[in-house]
């Protein structure tokens, strides 16, 4: 047996599945997932020593790549003066300030440990602060396993929520409504029959969890105007577009500005952290102002903040952000060259530093353009390109991550990986 299959057979013995994150799992792709033993800059070294350029980056918070110096140096310091403390430091001071100057629309800020616990509770603030229970989300935008936001759209749309776990009872999800992403039309038409009565819209205003797919214009500023006008808040989980669709996350770059941001992965450096936050009239509510409840052993613990701080840093005074953004024009545009000169039925969405190779002529805008994708030639596209020494997410579901550490070699080695998969394939 190799490495590998050991230790995929040891870890399913003990851990459900083997792993403690179901898309780590190969369930898609087939196969078994490839443990990682290391990580440095664009590179993840495996437990059997073969070394893979990643698209991965954990889903996206290694903005600069793996073992970052600044970040190692910076959580050394900081851990051998002690983990946590139970009492505020200067530094959650420091890094909520730094992410205001990049949010503005983030008056007050709460630290959290996962982008989960931000959208669970921007839910319950967004009730409290609005006094009623319905929570608009969109068909294929993920938010985390918050029970009330684990709900996938039935066909037509519009109907009541139907979980996509078991285990969520009907008169949680009964209160939330799942619309279609970029529907104008049917977004409308739902505010005017039940607009009222809506708490808030939480969506990913760049979706990356049905792989990217960009909001129309026209789609953003309906879901801002109708809000607005009907009483309710809104709510953009920045949780993966934050730092990484654009410095100034995509309320910046699109400026449709929300009532409350969630954010996590970029802002914790590699480390979990995460936040939310808005007004101060909106965030005033939280206790121990308001009588909004929510709370955390380890919220805004040193060595996270510590981490997200370096991480700041870098993108203010490194330019890792620009350099991760450069690099994935220049990887999305050569890919889209070869697809053009071939006129394959293959489409890149791409926004920021983040893209999604889509087996699909396109255009896609929604779920259901999603579902339509050649699955058995993602299976394929995977696997070649993991053969190959390059490992991107195990789902045509997912968006794919550059860091200011893919270098030109990086880049140039991706893409003729590529073309030689489309040689092959094609
Ligand atoms: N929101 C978005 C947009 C995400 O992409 C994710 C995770 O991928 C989450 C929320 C949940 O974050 P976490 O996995 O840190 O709980």
């Amino acid at each position: 047996m190799t490495i590998n299959t050991t230790a995929f057979e040891a870890a399913k013995n003990v851990l459900v599945g083997g792993v403690n994150s179901p898309v780590r799992a190969y369930n898609a792709v087939g196969g078994d997932p490839v443990f990682m033993k290391s990580g440095s800059g664009p590179y993840v070294m495996a437990e059997n020593n073969d070394r893979y350029i990643d698209y991965v980056l954990s889903y996206g918070p290694l903005l600069a790549g793996h073992a970052n110096e600044t970040v190692i140096a910076d959580l050394h310091n900081a851990i051998i003066k002690g983990t946590t403390f139970g009492a505020p430091t200067i530094k959650e001071t420091s890094l909520a300030e730094t992410i205001r100057s990049f949010f503005p629309s983030m008056d007050k800020i709460r630290f959290v440990n996962s982008g989960t616990e931000a959208t669970m509770s921007a839910i319950r603030l967004s009730r409290a602060v609005t006094k009623r229970d319905i929570i608009v989300k969109f068909e294929g935008c993920y938010h985390g396993h918050v029970d009330s936001l684990l709900v996938a759209a039935g066909s037509g749309g519009l109907t009541l929520g139907k979980p996509t776990s078991d285990g969520i009872p009907e008169a949680i999800t009964n209160q939330t409504r799942v619309l279609r992403y970029n529907d104008v039309d049917q977004l409308t038409a739902f505010f005017q029959a039940e607009g009222n009565q809506v708490a808030a819209i939480i969506m990913e205003p760049v979706c990356g969890n049905m792989g990217v797919i960009l909001p129309s214009m026209e789609f953003l500023n309906a879901c801002r105007n109708l809000t607005n006008s009907h009483g309710a808040l809104l709510i953009f989980d920045e949780v993966m577009t934050g730092f990484r669709a654009h410095k100034n996350g995509v309320q910046g770059m699109y400026d449709v500005i929300p009532d409350i941001t969630c954010l996590g992965k970029v802002i914790g450096g590699g480390l979990p952290c995460a936040a939310y936050g808005g007004s101060r009239q909106i965030m005033d509510h939280l206790a121990p102002i308001g009588n909004v409840y929510q709370a955390g052993t380890l919220s805004g613990n040193p060595l996270a903040v510590t981490a997200g701080l370096a991480m700041m840093q870098l993108i203010k005074d490194f330019d890792v952000y620009d350099k991760a953004e450069t690099q994935t024009t220049t990887l999305v545009s050569g890919l889209n060259e070869m697809i053009k000169q071939q006129q394959l039925p293959i489409t890149i969405n791409a926004v920021g530093t983040m893209f999604t190779v889509f087996f699909h002529k396109g255009p896609l805008h929604n779920l259901n353009d999603v579902s339509q994708c050649d699955m058995e030639m993602f299976k394929n596209y995977f696997h070649f390109m993991k053969s190959n020494g390059i490992i991107i997410p195990p789902s045509q579901y997912e968006a794919n991550f550059v860091s200011s550490e893919h270098n030109d070699e990086v880049i140039e080695t991706t893409l003729r990986t590529f073309k030689r998969f489309i040689d092959q394939m094609y």
